[in-house]
């Protein structure tokens, strides 16, 4: 089983967000799961918050 962080996807305007990577925008650290970013996430394309972001199944 492979049981590495999911991507999410906004809602809005289609960014992914990968754990892989992070997102340097919103300090978040490589390796970070989406679940786990603490604190305001806002989308780097839109400035959406997380509540629009859904789970990329893979
Ligand atoms: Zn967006």
């Amino acid at each position: 089983m492979d049981n590495k962080p999911a991507k999410y996807e906004c809602g809005a305007c289609g960014y992914v967000y990968d754990p892989e990577v992070g997102d340097e925008k919103n300090k978040v650290a490589p390796g970070t799961p989406f679940e786990e970013i603490t604190g305001i996430y806002m989308c780097p394309i839109c400035g959406l918050g997380k509540a629009v972001f859904k789970k990329v199944e893979e």
